[in-house]
């Protein structure tokens, strides 16, 4: 079943990508779901925003009709996190990171500001008003297995991609090929509104006003390209798969500088002078 069926429903939208894969698009970022309707055994991956928790939550039990046995963040920023302290309460389940990610997550450190000066538009331009404060969820959250496996997901492997997050991670499917990037690259120019709304497919380096280590993305980049996924489900934008994934994907790791490094910005001073 690897129909790709849009289902308006409510504030989100789903696409399935795989049988046991789907990508719900909240307001601004993806979640995922997997595991195959009326599984009871499935995991989410990221929350997306508070105000689609109950769109999600109503989505979940009509898809598995129970919740998922464990959340798993691909990294801390808000929009992939803005609903995760009232699902993990509501749902009674355990949230995993990286433990890279963990201080970000339990109150103890802040994220840098968005960088509203790496520019592309609209997106990057009111980047300073997102929160970039840690939040706290306390004995909730806990470190992903060092040995790369992933809770609750035994076909699946974690992969640390950090330079848009430090303990930023991507999954992946060796048996199929199938990879959630998280942020590490993206399907929609991120810092533009205009490409935000109407979701034109490219593929692009992570959020720039957020990345904040760019030889690190640069490197994570390149390590998912070698990896020759089948399919990708990013943390913005549409899924992508096929050729469009492989030519994509190979163009922007062996041309990153060009095609994702901003010419100018506060951390691409830093870590590229
Ligand atoms: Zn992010
Ligand atoms: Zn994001």
């Amino acid at each position: 079943m690897d129909g790709k069926s849009l289902l308006k429903t409510g504030t989100i939208d789903k696409e399935d990508v795989t049988g046991d894969l789907t990508c719900v698009r909240t307001l601004i970022a993806n979640v995922c779901f997997v595991g195959r309707p009326s599984q009871r055994d499935w995991v989410l991956i990221d929350t997306g925003l508070e105000p689609t928790v109950n769109a999600l939550e109503k989505e979940a039990e009509e898809r598995y009709g129970c919740p998922p046995q464990a959340i798993i963040l691909t990294h801390g920023h808000f929009d992939h996190v803005g609903g995760v302290i009232t699902l993990s309460e509501r749902w009674q389940v355990p949230v995993y990171a990286h433990p890279l990610e963990l201080p970000f997550l339990t109150g103890n450190q802040d994220y840098p500001p968005a960088d509203p000066s790496v520019g592309g538009g609209l997106m990057a331009g009111i980047s300073p008003i997102y929160p970039h404060k840690a939040i706290n969820l306390e004995h909730r959250v806990h470190s992903l297995p060092g040995d790369g496996s992933v809770p609750n997901l035994p076909e699946w492997r974690w992969i640390h991609t950090p330079g848009h997050s430090p303990g930023h991670i991507s999954l992946y499917r060796d048996s199929d090929g199938t990879l959630i990037a998280g942020d590490a690259f993206i399907t929609v120019k991120q810092e533009s509104a205009l490409s935000v709304i109407s979701q034109e497919m490219e593929l692009h380096g992570p959020p720039a006003y957020f990345t904040t280590n760019w030889e690190q993305a640069k490197e994570s980049v390149q390590k998912l390209a070698a990896l020759k996924p089948q399919r990708a489900i990013t943390g913005h934008g549409r899924p992508v798969s096929g050729e469009e994934l492989t030519i994509g994907l190979n163009h922007l790791a062996e041309n990153f500088d060009k095609l994702a490094l901003p010419k100018h910005g506060r951390y691409v001073q830093e870590h590229n002078s």
